[in-house]
């Protein structure tokens, strides 16, 4: 076994396919002092098909804050610790966050052993944009936040990229056809790097009818970003409204027509009529 520098190791491990697993993240799990798992049984399972005996110490969303603090004693000490999650990298939509903040106050060194993410995974065989991106990882579940959260989202120009589970998909591509419109693009992968992995590309309607017939599975939904407005809209608008109404009241509607930000639009209203009075 090789010994390891003391402290904190953020591990990813496979989102399907075991031969993801990489020699670096297997030889950091069999070092370690101790592995801090979301869920220890799933892990063990993936630990012993891999010959590797350390130690495990469960670390999900219930105790993560109490834990942290413990763990961070530790390492303090000199332990060597891992975080694992049950499948990718930790931290994305999973346990870890405060651990890793904590650790870093203390002043532990934390290191990453980089490997599989599925956002990262599906956004690289979509062939949507992706030199910039959002990641807004697990939409409410409640559906009346989860349409006001798309709500919200529908003017975003980047790509917009959720994770989402079986059971869910179907409805959450309705709530985003009403958002977005039927038409704009997207992506939605699942089971990537699996036997059935399956990665499909076209209008939000298609997908949803795609989805319907094979709706297994944990999915990606990428959704391409809405095309800029164009700026002359919102400045034709607001000085139609403004010739007859007073400038706030102005602005709210030309905000509410064209969807740009109230305030923007106000401030320009402003410079306008400042450019006017002189
Ligand atoms: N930390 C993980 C990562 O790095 O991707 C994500 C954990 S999150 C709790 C689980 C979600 O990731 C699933 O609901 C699904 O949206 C996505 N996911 C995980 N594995 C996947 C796979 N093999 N194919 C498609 N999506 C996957």
């Amino acid at each position: 076994m090789v010994s390891i520098e003391a402290g904190l190791y953020i591990v990813a491990t496979p989102i399907g396919n075991l031969g993801d697993f990489s020699p670096r993240a297997r030889e950091v799990l069999a070092a370690v002092d101790l592995i801090a798992a979301e869920d220890t049984r799933h892990s063990g399972r993936l630990l012993a098909h891999f010959g590797i005996a350390t130690p495990q110490i469960s670390l999900h969303e219930h105790n993560e804050h109490e834990r942290s603090g413990e763990l961070v004693e530790r390492l303090r000490r000199g332990a060597s610790v891992a975080v694992i999650s049950d499948a990718g990298t930790p931290l994305i939509s999973d346990p870890g966050l405060p651990l890793v903040r904590e650790a870093r106050v203390a002043g532990v060194p934390v290191y990453t052993v980089p490997g599989p993410c599925a956002f990262v995974a599906a956004l690289s065989v979509s062939g949507l944009a992706t030199d910039r991106f959002a990641f807004e990882g697990f939409l409410p579940s409640r559906p009346a936040a989860r349409r006001q959260r798309l709500a919200d989202l529908a003017d975003e120009e980047r790509p917009l990229i959720f994770y989402e589970s079986p059971h869910r998909i179907i409805a959450t591509l309705t709530d985003m056809i009403a958002a977005f419109g039927p038409d704009r693009e997207g992506c939605i992968a699942r089971e990537l790097t699996k036997l059935y992995e399956t990665v499909l590309t076209g209008p939000l309607e298609m997908l949803r009818s795609r989805a319907e017939t094979e709706s297994r599975g944990e999915w990606v939904i990428i959704v391409s970003g809405s095309e800029p407005r164009p700026v002359a809209d919102v400045e034709r608008t607001l000085e139609v409204l403004s010739a007859e109404l007073p400038l706030k009241q102005a602005a709210a509607l030309t905000a509410r027509l064209t969807g740009a930000p109230r305030n923007k639009i106000y401030a320009m209203g402003l410079a306008k009529k400042d450019q006017a009075e002189r």
